[in-house]
């Protein structure tokens, strides 16, 4: 039986338990229930049978109703976060529901609440979350052509949101952002846009409407409208951001986020654009698998603090194009440059203040955050100490972190040196702190002073020796002796309990004794609750500037990080110029470069208004792709404000990066390689400017190869005449390379290889003019193809070289070079310069010919 067969006339046969449990259930429909039974949290009817799947755990029963059995699972609640973050991390969400003040009631069953909704876009808790990798909660709403966005940080309380123009844009936006929960209204049209991202919620529209997404905002913030933020007439967006804060506040169980103090809008022109496709090809955060190994961020990530490493990612995500930012960082990195040894294992100490913050926000930092918000406060004035004076960048820097002498001072008095994990346990107050705390605290640690008094003088009394005081939680103190000798006991003596040889008895003195204790002790206990909560009272009110500081501090790390990997890696600071323009020397992989055993060769970029593209051949493996994702990576870099790897860098304005480099089938939505590779090109067609850098890594591969040519020279020729954008195209058609000759702004490059006998050696550096071969079956056969066959494809391409040399100079058009009488001077010319290991022998015997024939 489901739960949803359970009629309401039907609850009166179930206990008052079930009762109780299905009623709360009926509030929470679309998440597992975690109903908290003593020591465990139970799971009933489908959620039951959905948890034993998902965490691997046995499926029970409890009693039955009208004859069916109740399915039950449980898990034990001490173990309760390794089963969370297991679901959380399927995506699931989670009700946790608790027993109230169970031991103070009488009441059948004891009052429950759901206290909090785990789910994965709204986790603070140190044990579920990755601790260098953003995770966001995001909502998008969408009108004709339109779409509204909002993410929140709930571990930084970053609230941003942003309109996209197209699905395009916002593609790119999803993935980057990559939200761990996305909540979208029940009417959404582009599912596909959706459909295969984790964490999908789908919400009631209503939920979107922006006249309660306006009041939710402003009664948030206490602000009378939503002006001073400059997100008023961000309609879409603001549609987004209202459903996403009421998710919140309903998960938290809490109207209280001071936290999110601020909401603001992303200006898309301020960073340069990266589509979802460029993303991932660039393999920022993320490898091709999945991964975070191998990628750029993998390489220049050696943060000492984990919100240093989130902020970095961030960064490389969205390169900016404020100049004066990035010479900022410039500079600031220059001066850091030699600090990198002291700063590092200072900064290292402020651990990852920022969601320690974000929990103190919520009421739910645990005892040893607190004692890591000081130490990390701690380190405040040596930082500043070894900064300031430097440079007048970094001191606009160092003036954002709070010296915070205070909230030090309080932290230092309040909390013990190394606190337990839970406030319940107690101990978690330091002693001096609060007097009547210590007082009480006494009167429970005097206890075991006064028990062996108490035991020596009844040993004393009754001539047992072997008399013991003992305590357990379930009788309390008690006077323990051998059974034996339980006939010389006195007759003020109570029995407790009888074991198998002992008898354990009470005696008015003790039970006098233990009633003081043990309200002593829990009277502490409650009193260290009080004080804890108090002491989130105190510290919030500094919230806000502690949340800057943070920050100020997170930024610290991430340039302290790039100052010691431009000096580790040998990286240079590039010039930004507002001329346009790309001019590299030196340039390397940062990726590639790490990973190589032998050295890397290094290769120049030369782009201008003059020299727009590149047409780049070269054999397979011949290091192509390397090149111009370099490129790509050097342009990132250096955007983000960091060092590059190349000997010299002066890059112009970027205001997009666009890849299209080997599709693969796109199985999920059914598109061929071809029609992914061609919606790709369409989306850079129409977006790229002037100003973008374009990578074009073969296009045209997946059909025909009259169409498949037909179509990337069209492409190369529009981007290298009407957009201009600063283009490297890359490709196998030899036919592209005779573009430079027709098309002014075109240049061909490419990348070398020697053959020797069978085998081949591929130099990997970039050299002027076009290949002359492809080396196909050489590379075939280093990738291990069996020698036969390339001896058999050997004599087959030489049939095939044969039979298209014959066909091309059957087509030769004859009036054309009637036309070209005049130019045998030119040709004759031509010839006499020709390098013959420059050009293939196709293009000299079609020179060849041509005079020929005209003579
Ligand atoms: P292509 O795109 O021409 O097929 P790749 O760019 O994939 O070739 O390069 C193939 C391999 O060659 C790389 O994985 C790398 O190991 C090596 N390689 C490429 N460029 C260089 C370089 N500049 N220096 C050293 N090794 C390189």
């Amino acid at each position: 039986m489901s739960i949803f067969d359970i009629k309401d006339k039907d609850l009166d046969s179930y206990t008052p338990m079930m009762q109780q449990y299905l009623k709360l259930k009926a509030q929470h429909p679309d998440v597992l229930l975690f109903y908290r039974m003593g020591d465990f949290y139970e799971l009933f009817y489908d959620d039951a049978k959905k948890a034993s799947q998902l965490m691997d755990i046995s499926l029970t029963k409890r009693g039955t109703i009208a004859g069916e059995p109740i399915p039950m699972a449980g898990i034990p609640y001490h173990a309760v976060d390794n089963y969370l973050a297991k679901l959380v991390s399927m995506g699931e969400s989670i009700a946790i529901c608790e027993q109230i003040d169970s031991h103070l009631a009488t009441k059948v069953p004891v009052e429950r609440r759901v206290v909090r909704i785990v789910t994965p876009g709204t986790l603070s808790e140190e044990s579920l979350l990755n601790d260098r990798q953003d995770n966001l909660l995001a909502a998008i709403w969408q009108d004709q052509h339109r779409f509204g966005y909002a993410t929140l940080d709930i571990t930084s309380g970053r609230f941003l949101i942003s309109e996209q123009i197209d699905r395009e844009v916002m593609a790119a936006e999803l993935q980057r952002t990559n939200p761990a929960e996305l909540l979208y209204p029940e009417n959404f049209q582009d599912i596909s846009l959706i459909e295969h991202r984790r964490g999908l919620r789908r919400r009631q529209l209503w939920e979107f409407e922006l006249d309660t997404a306006r009041q939710q905002l402003t009664m948030h913030f206490g602000t009378h409208d939503l002006t001073c933020f400059g997100v008023d007439r961000a309609h879409l967006a603001l549609c987004a951001a209202g459903c996403l804060l009421q998710y919140t506040k309903n998960t938290q169980c809490t109207s209280s986020l001071p936290h999110i103090n601020t909401i603001s809008l992303e200006n898309k022109q301020e960073g340069i654009l990266m589509d979802a496709t460029t993303q991932r090809n660039l393999e920022i955060t993320q490898n091709f698998s999945g991964g975070s190994k191998n990628t750029l961020a993998d390489v220049i990530d050696r943060t000492v603090t984990p919100m240093g490493s989130r902020m970095l990612k961030r960064w490389l995500h969205m390169p900016i194009r404020n100049i004066t930012t990035v010479n900022f960082r410039q500079k600031i990195i220059r001066v850091l440059h030699d600090q990198v040894s002291y700063l590092q294992p200072l900064l290292r100490q402020i651990g990852d203040l920022e969601r320690i913050l974000a929990r103190l926000a919520l009421r739910s930092a645990r005892p040893r955050d607190l004692s890591r918000m000081r130490s990390a406060f701690a380190q405040i004035p040596s930082i500043k100490k070894l900064l300031i004076n430097k440079d007048l960048d970094l001191i606009q820097l160092l003036n954002r972190i709070g010296d915070f002498e205070k909230i030090r001072y309080l932290l230092s008095q309040s909390i013990i040196e190394s606190p337990p994990m839970l406030v319940r346990d107690g101990g978690v107050i330091a002693p001096g702190y609060n007097a009547e705390l210590d007082e009480l605290r006494g009167l429970a640690t005097g206890a075991t002073d006064y028990l062996y008094r108490l035991e020596l003088s009844e040993r004393e009394k009754t001539g047992i020796y072997n008399l013991k005081i003992g305590f357990n939680t379930v009788h309390g103190y008690f006077i323990q002796l051998s059974r034996n000798q339980s006939h010389l006991v006195p007759i003020h003596y109570v029995r407790r309990q009888t074991l198998k040889n002992a008898e354990r008895y009470i005696i008015p003195e003790l039970k006098k004794f233990e009633d003081k204790v043990l309200t002593a002790k829990s009277k502490a206990l409650t009193l260290e609750k009080v004080l804890y909560d108090e002491l989130f009272d105190l510290l919030l009110p500094n919230l806000a500037m502690m949340q800057q500081s943070a920050e100020a501090l997170a930024e610290l790390d991430v340039l302290c990080n790039l100052a010691e990997r431009a000096e580790t890696l040998n990286y240079v600071c590039p010039t930004l110029e507002a001329r346009s323009g790309i001019y590299i020397k030196g340039g390397r992989h940062p990726v590639v470069e790490h990973l190589l055993k032998e050295p890397f060769i290094a290769n120049k970029l030369m782009l201008s208004d003059k020299q727009c593209m590149l047409i780049i051949t070269g054999p397979n493996m011949g290091g192509k792709s390397t090149y111009m994702r370099q490129n790509a990576l050097i342009v990132l870099l250096a955007y983000i404000g960091s060092f590059v790897p190349a000997e010299c860098a002066i890059i112009g304005p970027v205001d997009r990066i666009f890849t299209r480099i080997g599709a693969a089938d796109d199985l999920a939505s059914g598109r061929s390689t071809f029609m992914v590779e061609m919606t790709e090109i369409a989306n850079i067609l129409h977006n790229a400017t002037h100003h973008s850098l374009v990578l074009i890594d073969e296009i045209g591969r997946g059909t025909s190869t009259y169409d498949g040519l037909a179509i990337a020279w069209a492409c190369a020729e529009n981007f290298a005449s009407c957009i201009k954008s600063m283009t490297l195209f890359a490709t196998h058609y030899f036919e592209l390379t005779t573009i430079p000759d027709k098309m002014d702004g075109v240049v061909n490059v490419h990348l070398d290889a020697v053959e020797h006998g069978d085998t081949i050696a591929f130099m990997h550096n970039v050299q002027n003019g076009a290949a002359n071969k492809s080396y196909g079956l050489s590379v075939a056969e280093l990738a291990g193809i069996p020698r036969k066959i390339i001896k058999r494809a050997r004599k087959k391409l030489h049939e095939l070289e044969i039979i298209s040399r014959e066909k091309k100079f059957k087509n030769i058009d004859y009036l054309q070079f009637k036309q070209e009488d005049q130019k045998i001077p030119l040709l004759v010319k031509k010839l006499k310069n020709l390098k013959l290991d420059k050009i293939s022998p196709l293009q000299a015997l079609e020179v060849l010919y041509k005079i020929k024939k005209i003579l």
